[in-house]
C-alpha cells in the first residue's frame, strides 16, 4: 500500500469533504497501517495524520481533570484499575468524595490557569450532575463527564439541561471475551447503551479505546469502525495500558508510546475532523509529543501548578503539568488552545 496515496485522496476530496463521512481509509487499509513495523513508514503515517489534523484543527486543546470520587460500585473491580478505592497503593487507595467546595476550588484553579476544558470523572450519575452544576454555574469551562456506564437516561437528561458539553463512555475494547476477562464486574452492553443515549439526547459523545491489553490489531480496527458506523462521535480518546502496582495486571507490559501514536494516527485517518485525545498518564507526560506528531488534537489530564488537590492519573499516577504541555505543543510549532490573558497572569503568579 502506498501510504502517500492517502494524502492524494485527502487533497482530491477536500472541496466536497466527502471523506468526513467515510473516513480516508477503509478497514483493510487500517489493518495494513497497524502492521507497519519500520520507522520510514511510521513517519509517513504520522506526517499524513498531522496534515489532516492541521487542516481541521488550528489549535491543540488542553483538558484538565477533576476526580469527584473513587468509590466505585463496580464489583469485581476491573483488572487494571488503580483508580478505585483499595486497588493500588500507587493510586488514591483511600476512598474519597470531593465536597462541593472542593470541586469549586479545583474549577477555579483550572479557569484561572487559562485552561478552557475540564473532564470530571466519578463513580455515579449523582457525581456527574453535582460536578457539572458547580462548574457550569460558576466558570466558563467546557465540561466532559465520565462516569462510565453508571449513567441512567434521567441522569443524561439532567446533564443535557445543565449544558454539559461532552459525555464520555469508553467501550475500551469491543472484543467481548477480553472485555469480560478484564472487566468482570461490567457488561459491554451497558456501555453501548450509555453511548446510544448520549447520541439520542444530542450531546457530544466521546468514546475511546484502551490498547495494549491483549487485543489484536483486528480488534482495534473492528472497534474503530464500530464507532464510526454506529455513533455520531465527537471525540475518541486513545489510552495505552500502563500498569498500576498491586493490581492483577501490574506485571503486564505497558503499551509503548509508538504503539499509542500509531493508533492515534490511524484513528485520525478514520475520523479526520474530530477531537482525538491522548491522556498524559497513559502516553507518559514527557512523551506527549509522540501523540502530537501522530495527529492528536487534545492532551488530557493536564494539571496547573495552582491545582488545590492531590491528583493521580487514571492509568498511571503521573500527570502532566500545564506549563510543560504548553511548551511541548509550541516546540512543534503548534498552537495551544488557551485563554491567553489568564494564562499570562497565571505564569506571573506561579
Ligand atoms: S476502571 Fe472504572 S469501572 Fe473499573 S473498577 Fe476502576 S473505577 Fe470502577
Amino acid at each position: 500500500m502506498d501510504i502517500y496515496s492517502i494524502i492524494e485522496r485527502f487533497e482530491d476530496s477536500k472541496e466536497n469533504n466527502y471523506f468526513l463521512k467515510t473516513g480516508l481509509i477503509d478497514e483493510e487499509e487500517a489493518l495494513k497501517l497497524f502492521k507497519i513495523d519500520n520507522w520510514r513508514d511510521l513517519l509517513k503515517l504520522f506526517n499524513i495524520a498531522s496534515e489532516v489534523r492541521d487542516y481541521f484543527k488550528k489549535e491543540i486543546e488542553i483538558t484538565s481533570t477533576i476526580h469527584i470520587s473513587n468509590i466505585c460500585p463496580i464489583n469485581p473491580k476491573c483488572l487494571y484499575c488503580g483508580f478505585a478505592a483499595g486497588t493500588s497503593r500507587e493510586g488514591y487507595y483511600k476512598p474519597f468524595k470531593l465536597k462541593d467546595e472542593e470541586i469549586f476550588k479545583a474549577g477555579k484553579a483550572i479557569e484561572e490557569s487559562g485552561i478552557k476544558r475540564v473532564s470530571c470523572s466519578g463513580c455515579s450519575g449523582e457525581d456527574s450532575i453535582r460536578a457539572t452544576k458547580i462548574i457550569k454555574e460558576n466558570f466558563n469551562l467546557e465540561v466532559l463527564i465520565n462516569v462510565g456506564s453508571l449513567l441512567s437516561e434521567d441522569n443524561i437528561k439532567n446533564l443535557k439541561n445543565l449544558n454539559v458539553d461532552t459525555i464520555c463512555c469508553n467501550l475500551e475494547t469491543i472484543n467481548e471475551s477480553l472485555f469480560k476477562k478484564l472487566k468482570p464486574g461490567e457488561e459491554l452492553e451497558d456501555r453501548i447503551r450509555v453511548c446510544k443515549l448520549v447520541n439520542k439526547y444530542g450531546i457530544e459523545l466521546s468514546s475511546g479505546l484502551l490498547i495494549g491489553i491483549g487485543e489484536s490489531y483486528e480488534d482495534r480496527v473492528n472497534h474503530l469502525f464500530y464507532l464510526k458506523n454506529n455513533f455520531d462521535i465527537g471525540e475518541v480518546p486513545i489510552m495505552g495500558f500502563n500498569p498500576y502496582k498491586d493490581t492483577p495486571m501490574e506485571h503486564v507490559k505497558r503499551c509503548s508510546s509508538i504503539e499509542q501514536a500509531k493508533t492515534i494516527a490511524i484513528t485520525r485517518l478514520i475520523f479526520p475532523n474530530i477531537r482525538i485525545t491522548s491522556l498524559s498518564p497513559t502516553i507518559m507526560p514527557e512523551l506527549i509529543q509522540f501523540s502530537l506528531l501522530a495527529g492528536a488534537s487534545n492532551i488530557a489530564t493536564v494539571i496547573p501548578k495552582n491545582y488545590p488537590h492531590n491528583i493521580k492519573g487514571v492509568g498511571n499516577p503521573k500527570t502532566a503539568n500545564l506549563d510543560d504541555v504548553v511548551e511541548k505543543i509550541e516546540e512543534l510549532g503548534l498552537k495551544p488552545k488557551l485563554n491567553w490573558e489568564k494564562f499570562r497572569e497565571y505564569k506571573k503568579k506561579y
